[in-house]
């Protein structure tokens, strides 16, 4: 973990936020490559859910989150974690993290008894500051797919089975953060919520937890580091039927990535007005606050969908994949590289162009060009790549995980045609290929299999 952190801040994947005033605990920034990367992991989750699929809407609704929807959701009463404080040294920890009933920090057993303490973030509301109007900070992109059920059902004419993705920040006030950006106090989902017939919910639960998996698979993390866990039944949120967690081998141990949870028809019930007519399987706080009734028609009768949630998170998706792809690798010259083994499509720069020689002019020029006509086939950024020797640059791509490196020499220009030499990171492969070749060389490396 040490030496991912180190490379996330020398080559600005991620920096600690306001380091410059001490840092903001359990919050982070992402750097120019790292914005990179998320952007890229995102729009894979995009392209899988919205843009392959026939079934799935998008969405983005507001992170400021009106109070009674998280009322009828059940965070404002039960979205909690039991906390302790050591006497001995005022440590703060959650008490179901505690090994051996003993403090984190000094090893100390006088510890206070657990209390409840409320993960979500509160807000002012409008002009007045006297506490008594005021907005949460979304704890999860869920609520807001929920509430928009009957908007966007009414606005696509979309029958179950369908699916509302979203991506977008959520904020917990964690008791502890750790292990970098695994557990941080503003983060990033990406959200499916799945609406289907009751009594077809188990059947759809199994196919979005092996699609999932499978979709991590497909980002470049190994079958050998990821794990499938059901949860138990003394494990289960108050909402959920069925959850299974994905988990991945983080350097600090296998752990939660995404959740893929059956919440049954909780969420859509307790957002809806008449409940007792709803005919619910789930326990529902009453509601007399809102004005709708979320219902599926079917036929002549209606029902309420069951939601089917696979719930990642964009920020440990990112570490795991930083954790995945980070090689560090002893030559056959006895020195050591470090290679960022990313997936081309998920690398934060696609390609960089190297000019031999930075005072020819017909070098120089031939190299800036190759860069302008790669940049015109959107793949992503590509990097004019002038400082340093040659070795230098390419060492410096391999840790970034640039997956192509183009070379423009004085051989470029001898022969019937322009050739350039272009360098495979993981093999180190270099080789030449007609200028020509170029754009859809790059395309279908960074292309392929996206
Ligand atoms: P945990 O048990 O680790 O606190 P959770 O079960 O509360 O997680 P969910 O509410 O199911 O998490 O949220 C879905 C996903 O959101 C998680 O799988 C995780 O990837 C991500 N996530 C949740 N909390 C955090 C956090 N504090 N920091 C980063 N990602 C988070």
């Amino acid at each position: 973990m040490e030496e991912i952190v180190s490379l996330c801040k020398r080559r600005g994947f991620v920096f600690q936020s306001s380091d410059l005033y001490g840092g903001l605990q359990g919050v982070y920034d992402f750097g120019p490559l790292g914005v990179e990367l998320k952007n890229n992991l995102k729009q894979a989750w995009w392209r899988a859910m919205v843009y392959m699929r026939d079934d799935i809407e998008g969405l983005d609704s507001s992170v400021l989150t009106h109070r009674t929807v998280l009322k009828h959701s059940g965070h404002e009463s039960t979205f909690t974690d039991p906390m302790v404080d050591c006497k001995n040294c005022k440590c703060r920890m959650r008490a179901d993290h505690l090994v051996d009933g003993k403090c984190d920090s000094c090893g100390s057993k006088n510890l206070t008894e657990p209390r409840n303490f409320n993960l979500m973030f509160k807000a002012n509301f409008g002009p007045v500051e006297d506490g008594s109007s005021y907005v949460y900070l979304r704890p999860e992109t869920a609520q807001g797919i929920f509430v928009n059920f009957g908007n966007v059902l009414d606005s696509t004419s979309r029958k179950i089975p369908f699916g509302i993705a979203q991506i977008g920040k959520s904020f917990r006030n964690e008791v502890t953060t750790k292990n970098f950006i695994f557990r941080v106090r503003e983060f990033e989902q990406m959200e499916l919520e799945f609406f289907v017939k009751p009594g077809t919910d188990e059947q759809w639960h199994k196919f979005w937890v092996q699609e999932r998996f499978n979709w991590w698979l497909s980002q470049g993390l190994s079958a050998d580091n990821l794990q499938l866990q059901p949860q138990g039944k003394a494990d289960l949120s108050h909402y959920s039927k069925a959850t299974t967690d994905i988990l991945y081998k983080f350097p600090h141990g296998f752990e939660e990535i995404e959740g893929i949870a059956n919440r049954t028809d909780f969420d859509l019930g307790s957002h809806s007005k008449n409940q007792s007519e709803l005919n619910l399987l789930a326990k529902v706080l009453e509601n007399k606050d809102s004005s709708a009734k979320f219902l599926a028609q079917d036929g002549d009768s209606s029902y309420v969908p069951f939601a089917i949630e696979p719930s990642a998170g964009l920020d440990r998706g990112v570490l795991a994949i930083l954790t995945e792809a980070y090689k560090k690798e002893r030559l056959e010259n006895g020195q050591e590289r470090i290679a960022l083994k990313l997936k081309p499509s998920l690398a934060p720069f696609k390609a960089a162009v190297v000019p031999l020689a930075r005072n020819n002019d017909k070098i120089v020029s031939k190299a800036k060009d190759i860069t302008e006509e790669l940049r015109k086939t959107l793949i992503g950024r590509v990097k004019y790549e002038d400082t340093g020797n040659i070795g230098k640059a390419y060492r410096r791509h391999d840790e970034i995980g640039t997956p192509v490196c183009i070379t423009v020499d004085f051989d470029t220009f001898e022969g019937s045609q322009e050739t350039v030499t272009v360098r495979d990171r993981d093999s180190m492969e270099q080789r030449r290929i007609p200028v020509s070749d170029l754009k859809n060389y790059v395309v279908s490396v960074v292309s392929s299999a996206v």
